[in-house]
């Protein structure tokens, strides 16, 4: 499904029900709108339940202020209509109360958006719009003031957040996104100092990636094997996407198709979306043309080539072990038998070992230690398979929140060296 194809209609109710299945608004909370070509103004309206809005309940209001539509408009209206007034080259306008962003705007703070990558990506800097009275001008004038200086999204004073974009998929992607670390920064200051990227670092990052050449790709060359791995591969990333351990416009999969060739995930379709033929071929280093592969191919590619056991790669920012990443920390395998006997020792990387030090990489993840938590940037893993490298960044990310969790229940006690070894005999590790 390609939301350029989509009526304001559709895509706002299709966005806002994401919002709420996913926890980031409540039913009275939360108001999108997008800005059409004509200058109408499509929005979510007021008093209705987010959880069983749908499209015809979205409202129009024309560019000479008549209201089209079933309800009234959001009573937020007139802070929406005020930023795109003060940013023509904004089209869409995400506002709600997400748990996280909600507790910086309550602590009068905004999110450190150089934790990882896609949050500075993304967001840049974040304005900090002071309070005003929900649904007044007054609100409006604030809010529009910090759109005027630049910034793409900005904290409401003990409130909430509103992200601008040019359509609503890039507004929502800013908000997944901030929301996303919001929680992680929440959760880094319980187990350490966080750690932001440098200015170097951002660069480094922004110039690592070199285009790949191309070659044509043909449906009939595709195997059999091809074709399970496509089928698969998308599931697992949708099922990633819904179990919240990659975002819309994050996390990267990969699976070997053969000793020259993988498929991984394209860059940046959404992943909630992805099917079987969005996934992009690389062989020999090659890339199927027309597709946009995921900027980590070189790094996986580098595994692959290093490491013929391995099947099957992860990229992931789950918000528990991203915050391990914040502060630069190992998520501690030796409290958990499960974790320990699934993803033995985690290794530490520095940020930028994923971008230009693939040997390092390569000599890291192994089957037998499969995961490490790259600084400011993450999870990576390797598996045998797909389901078996999903299951791994699973259980990583299970071992993350418990460990955290237990930080103010008098923090985690390690396993002994005697129970480990004692693992290790029964599991043959
Ligand atoms: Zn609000």
């Amino acid at each position: 499904m390609n939301y350029e194809y989509m009526h304001p209609r559709d895509e706002l109710a299709l966005t806002l029900e994401r919002i709420y299945n996913y926890k980031m608004t409540t039913t009275s909370g939360g108001n999108l709108s997008i800005l059409d070509d004509n200058g109408d103004i499509w929005i979510t309206p007021a008093r209705v339940d987010k959880g069983q809005l749908t499209p015809k309940d979205i409202v129009c209001v024309r560019k000479d202020g008549s209201v089209d539509g079933l309800h009234p408009p959001s009573s937020e209206f007139p802070f929406h209509k005020a930023v795109y007034e003060a940013r023509p080259d904004i089209r869409s306008v995400v506002h709600a109360h997400p748990m996280a962003l909600v507790a910086f705007s309550c602590a009068h703070k905004v999110p450190e958006t150089k934790a990882f990558p896609t949050a500075w990506n993304s967001n840049g800097k974040v304005g900090f719009a002071p309070y005003g009275v929900p649904g007044s001008a007054d609100l409006g004038a604030k809010i529009a003031e910090e759109f005027r200086k630049g910034f793409d999204s900005v904290i409401l004073e003990n409130h909430g957040v509103c992200c601008g974009g040019r359509n609503l998929q890039d507004a929502f992607n800013r908000f997944e996104s901030l929301e996303l670390c919001g929680k992680a920064l929440i959760k880094a200051n319980r187990i350490g100092e966080p750690g932001f990227l440098t200015e170097e670092q951002i660069r480094m990052q922004k110039k690592s990636y070199c285009k790949p050449a191309a070659f044509e790709y043909a449906t009939d060359m595709m195997c059999i094997k091809e074709k399970e791995l496509r089928c698969e591969l998308a599931k697992f990333v949708k099922r990633g996407y819904r179990q919240r351990l990659l975002t819309g416009a994050t996390g990267t999969f990969s699976a070997r198709i053969d000793e020259d060739a993988f498929l991984i995930t394209p860059y940046p379709l959404d992943r909630q979306m992805i099917q079987p033929e969005d996934l992009v071929m690389v062989r020999k280093g090659k890339v199927q043309r027309g597709k946009n592969p995921s900027r980590a191919l070189h790094a996986h590619r580098a595994i692959y080539e290093a490491n013929p056991d391995v099947q099957c790669i992860v990229n992931a920012q789950p918000v528990n072990a991203l915050a391990f990443s914040i502060v630069h920390k190992k998520v501690d395998t030796y409290s958990i038998p499960e974790s320990y006997v699934f993803v033995g020792n985690v290794a530490l990387l520095p940020f930028e070992v994923s971008f230009n030090d693939y040997e390092r990489l390569s000599e890291t993840l192994t089957l037998k230690n499969p995961a490490a938590v790259l600084e400011n940037n993450g999870v990576m893993l390797v598996g045998r398979d797909i389901l078996s490298a999903f299951d791994q960044l699973e259980v990583l990310e299970c071992s993350a929140e418990a460990i955290i969790d237990s930080q103010s229940i008098g923090g985690h006690v390690p396993m002994s060296q005697e129970t480990i070894d004692e693992l290790c005999d029964a599991f043959n590790l």
